[in-house]
Formats: C-alpha cells, sequence, structure tokens
C-alpha cells in the first residue's frame, strides 16, 4: 500500500506511540480526529475575466491547551487530508514546546505562482470573509506554510480587522513588521532547526564546527538554516530546491546561493557543480535536513540515507515505513513537529507582544527562542533515552500526554 496519505501516517505514529503512554482506545480514537473542518468555495474573478472556483480548508484539530494554531497553505496539491495530518502535528508541536496552543491548519488549492499580485490578494481576502468567524487570537490563529507569504498575511489580517470592526494583530503571526509581526519571527523556524542540530551534535559528541550538512529546500526554512549553520560553523556542502541544486564539498556560499534564488528563481544557478535532489538525499553527510514538504524520505530511499542526524526541518518528510528503516540504521532523527518547532514558538512571542502591545528586541527574541527550543529538546531527549524509545516516540509521548492531561482537566474524555 502506498504511503502518500500524511494524515494515515500522521494516524500511524500516533498509534505506534500510544504503547508507550497510558492511553485507552476510546481516547485513541478521540485523539485521531480533528475537533473540527471547515470547507469552504471560494469563486475569484481572474484578471481574464474567467471565474475560478477555489477550495479552502481551515481545520482545528485540538484545543484543550488553548486556542487553535497554524499555518495556511498554497498549494496545487493540497487536499483535505493533508491539512488534516498538518493541524495534528501542529497540535503535538505545540504541546512538545510547551506554547498554550492547541493545532490547527489551513489551505487553498490553488498554485500561487501562477497568479498575479492582484488575484492572490483578492483570494486571501476572499478566504478570510468565509473562515473569519471560526478564527481570533483567542480562538485559533493562523500563519505562512508553503505557498503562503508576510504579504499575503498582511491581506488577511487587513480583512480580519475589516470585518470584525478593531485592531486585532493577534489574530494572524508572521505577519509583516510594519503591521505588529516580530523582528525574528520569519527567521526562527530555520534558526530553530540549527539550535536542535546543535543540541543533536551535543548528545553525539560530535564537534558543529566543520560538520557538514546537506539541504533539501531553499524556501524560508531552508534559507534562514543554511545561514545560521554557518554562522555556527558548519559546511553547508549541497542545497537543492524544486527545480534542483548545487554541491561542493568543500562548502557553499551563503550569499551565492541567495543570489542564485533572488535573480534566478532557484539555487541551481549558483555556481558549483549541479545535484538532484535524489542524490542529495543520499549524500554522505554528517547532516542531512529534508526543509521542503512531505514523504521525500519512503522505504524506497531510506536505505540510500547516509547522514548521522537526520533534522526534519519539514512536516512529515519522513513516512512510517521509512521512519523503521532510519532506525535499524541508527539515524539519529529530530522528528518534525519537534525540529520545526521554532516556527511557531516564534508565532507565540509574537502573539504574546501584540498582546501586550510591546516590542521585544531581536536579541531577546532570539534569546528566548533558544532557551524554549533547547528546554524541549532535552526533554524529549529525556525520555527517548530513559525509555529506550525512538526520539519520534518520545516527542509523541510527551506532547500526547500534555493533550490528555488538559482534556481530561477540562472533562472532555
Ligand atoms: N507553518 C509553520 C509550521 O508548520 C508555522 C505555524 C505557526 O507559526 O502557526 O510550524
Amino acid at each position: 500500500m502506498p504511503e502518500e496519505n500524511a494524515f494515515d501516517n500522521s494516524k500511524k505514529q500516533l498509534e505506534n506511540a500510544a504503547e508507550y503512554i497510558e492511553i485507552d482506545d476510546d481516547e485513541l480514537r478521540v485523539l485521531k480526529k480533528p475537533k473540527r473542518v471547515v470547507e469552504v468555495n471560494i469563486p475569484i474573478k481572474m484578471d481574464d475575466g474567467s471565474i475560478e472556483n477555489f477550495c479552502g480548508y481551515r481545520v482545528l484539530y485540538n484545543d484543550a491547551r488553548g486556542p487553535g494554531k497554524g499555518g495556511i497553505r498554497f498549494h496545487p496539491e493540497e487536499t483535505l487530508d493533508d491539512v488534516k495530518a498538518l493541524s495534528a502535528w501542529m497540535t503535538w508541536k505545540c504541546a512538545v514546546a510547551d506554547l498554550p496552543f492547541g493545532g490547527a491548519k489551513g489551505g487553498v488549492v490553488c498554485d500561487p505562482r501562477e497568479m498575479s499580485d492582484r488575484e492572490l490578494e483578492k483570494l486571501s481576502r476572499e478566504y478570510i470573509r468565509r473562515i473569519y468567524k471560526y478564527i481570533g487570537p483567542d480562538q485559533d490563529i493562523p500563519a505562512p506554510d508553503v505557498g503562503t507569504t508576510q504579504q499575503i498575511m498582511g491581506w488577511m489580517l487587513d480583512e480580519y480587522e475589516n470585518l470584525v470592526g478593531r485592531h486585532k494583530p493577534g489574530v494572524i503571526t508572521s505577519k509583516p513588521i510594519e503591521i505588529g509581526g516580530s523582528p525574528g519571527r520569519s527567521e526562527s523556524t530555520g534558526r530553530g532547526v540549527s539550535f536542535m542540530i546543535r543540541e543533536a551534535a551535543d548528545k553525539l559528541d560530535m564537534d558543529l564546527k566543520d560538520m557538514s550538512l546537506a539541504v533539501q529546500g531553499f524556501g524560508n526554512v531552508g534559507n534562514h538554516l543554511v545561514k545560521s549553520a554557518h554562522e555556527m560553523g558548519m559546511k553547508v556542502v549541497a542545497v537543492t530546491d524544486a527545480d534542483g541544486g548545487v554541491y561542493d564539498e568543500s562548502g557553499l556560499d551563503y550569499m551565492e546561493l541567495k543570489k542564485s534564488m533572488d535573480e534566478k528563481g532557484t539555487v541551481a544557478e549558483a555556481p558549483y557543480d549541479d545535484i538532484t535532489n535524489k542524490e542529495l538525499l543520499a549524500l554522505d553527510v554528517d547532516v542531512l535536513s529534508p526543509a521542503a514538504i512531505e514523504n521525500v524520505i519512503t522505504e524506497q530511499n531510506a536505505d540510500d540515507v547516509k547522514a548521522s542526524i537526520l533534522a526534519e526541518a519539514a512536516n512529515g518528510p519522513v513516512t512510517p515505513r521509512a521512519d523503521s528503516i532510519l532506525e535499524e540504521k541508527d539515524v539519529f532523527q529530530i522528528p518534525d513537529f519537534l525540529c520545526n518547532a521554532g516556527g511557531v514558538t516564534g508565532s507565540y512571542f509574537e502573539w504574546v507582544q501584540n498582546r501586550y502591545g510591546y516590542r521585544w528586541t531581536l536579541g531577546e527574541f532570539r534569546e528566548k527562542l533558544d532557551v524554549k527550543l533547547t528546554k524541549a529538546f532535552n526533554n524529549v531527549y529525556e525520555i527517548h533515552r530513559s525509555k529506550n524509545i525512538s526520539m519520534r516516540d518520545a516527542a509523541y509521548s510527551l506532547a500526547v500526554e500534555k493533550v490528555l492531561d488538559a482534556m481530561r482537566l477540562r472533562g472532555e474524555i
């Protein structure tokens, strides 16, 4: 059976972890379903005068620990099951990072690369018009994800505030700084991944200096990961995106990658040897970081992975069957919802500042991010060692127990 369904995969992961926690079958059944699913139809008059019908979703998976939290994805192959899986992972992510949030996710089936700014703005505003009753700073708080930008968050915030008739900057995070965003938020996912790699290296007695790193993806996450890995003294030897990529054993220069991306829309034009995505995943490096999309390491290619540390910067990059293969190969995995928790932790900081009406400095933001993520990593690592279970099962047990506790205390289950 193919393993492409991300929601099935997320349920399988939950089942695996359930073996290590006190949970009965009824509770497990409840945790396998989202609390609320909203599906909307969004007709938009396109620039050429035709009318396109877009399908949009917002899923609130669980809000026992606080308002729902999670990004909105614009992607041509988005499905409701993907959004459900991503909302489940947001639930575990917020719990593992100990943020006072539940989990949610949104998506619109569209190809933002094929749309003009005008069409994108209309779509963003119309999507919010249809879901605004279900979101809010105390209810469910969106943010960007694959295919959405700070500008899109700006339009969405504006539409929401127009509808409710007041300023509510805490309704959406990762906004442009001028309208309530936080300096530090846009780099926080990639930067957070580099903190996770630092902690893993420390536990494995590896010296960060000159450790080699290969990164799949040079979007918001991959870009900042490469930058901060450089700052920490690591050697980034390969980077790819959807159009291909580049490799240099002696290390790639961040500025060259950025220049190629800014000018040509891909890292593949940077002045180094070419490398494919498939080759990148099989490189003999210290750290491999899939920082793009789901299901890139499957049972077909898991055996090719040669890295010592797998830093799962994307959501759901490893399928459950690939997971068992990697476990057997003794690859140290930093599971996705722990590894990329820096993004939502940065969002939490932004939300706190919005409610407080006060702005921290970038230095304060970065320091708080480091403290929070280092603690999350170490909490999971301790369970991994003491119960002798995989890092993924350890992260799940910690997160699921927290969510269960909150649900039990509320009398929900
Ligand atoms: N989309 C990001 C994630 O998957 C950030 C979510 C957020 O900040 O709410 O973690």
